[in-house]
């Protein structure tokens, strides 16, 4: 390592220098990642969107990583880890790198990157992008008039911590809080979807980065890991397409180049809503406990 003798890097230089992949080690061709969160029901809605990741990786004769997205210890369980691998490969997954077979990325597992997030937002609290937020969910609702802006989405923040300071708060829990550029419209083009556009602002609103908590946010694990790992394109549900546009702000914000996106179509339920955990009878365990077979299940 070329910075082995550079003694005078302060230690936030140094974590953010893990922001980037090593160059040496990252070919220029495909990665792409499966991104499970260990709550040991994996249901049929996320294999499908998982193996078009995989058919994607494959046609593109790139790498799959498998991350384990386990940072919030309150919702997951160390012992769902291997459950989930054991059905990820049942299912017929095969990956290059991940927590049980290593790779020149680790650690593959959310739990133990903490340092990458502070270092992430270290950069973002230097840059003036994120504020201090004590609001609670309830004073969100009742402070907010602007509608709800989609399904899973609360309503948008209505900004009102936008000038706090760090200092001012005394002995109060807080959030870390992305200040977006209010009106600027955020394209991109989606392998799928084709193009995009979203109005900051308007169409979602400040988002949080770091929790109450002290965990970290998906938005910001997610940026963090996909650019630290050299994910060229993220395959997801088409649930986040708008998380996407925060997350290419989050890019800009720490210097990063954002992967390219590819979002599949949810799988619905026989009333038309979308599959969630809910569903445990199209959990792959309970499908295969009854009998169903890969093969079967990839053709649904
Ligand atoms: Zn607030």
């Amino acid at each position: 390592m070329e910075n082995g003798g550079l003694k005078m890097e302060s230690d936030a230089q140094q974590r953010s220098s893990i922001l980037h992949p090593p160059s040496s080690i990252l070919a220029s061709s495909y990665r792409g990642r499966l991104a499970p969160s260990p709550t040991g029901l994996l249901h049929l809605g996320h294999a499908r969107t998982f193996w078009v990741a995989q058919e994607r990786a494959r046609a593109n004769g790139g790498i799959l990583v498998l991350r384990n997205e386990d940072i919030d210890s309150t919702r997951f369980k160390l012992e769902f880890v291997p459950q989930m691998i054991e059905d990820l490969r049942w299912f017929g997954f095969e990956w290059q790198e991940g927590p049980d077979c290593g790779g020149d990325f680790e650690p593959y597992s959310q739990s133990e990157r903490r340092s990458f997030y502070v270092a992430a937002l270290e950069k973002l609290r230097a840059g003036g992008f994120v504020y201090p937020c004590t609001c609670s969910r309830k004073d969100i609702r009742d402070a907010a008039s602007a509608p709800n802006a989609g399904d899973d989405e609360g309503p948008i923040y209505p900004g009102t911590c936008r000038s706090n300071r760090q200092s001012d708060i005394v002995n109060r829990k807080f959030s870390w809080r992305f200040r977006v550029p209010d009106g600027e419209t955020i394209s991109f083009t989606d392998g799928n979807f084709g193009a995009q556009q979203f109005v900051a602002g308007k169409d979602f609103g400040d988002f949080v980065v770091w929790r109450h908590d002290d965990v970290p946010a998906y938005q910001l694990a997610c940026v963090v890991d996909d650019a630290a790992m050299g994910i060229t394109e993220v395959v997801r549900g088409a649930d986040l397409l708008m998380s996407t546009a925060r997350q290419i702000l989050l890019y800009r914000a720490l210097g990063l180049t954002p992967p390219a996106f590819y979002h599949c179509a949810l799988m619905l339920d026989e009333k038309g809503k979308r599959l969630a955990k809910r569903h445990d009878a199209l959990s792959l365990r309970t499908l295969r406990e009854r009998g169903e077979t890969p093969e079967r299940l990839r053709r649904i």
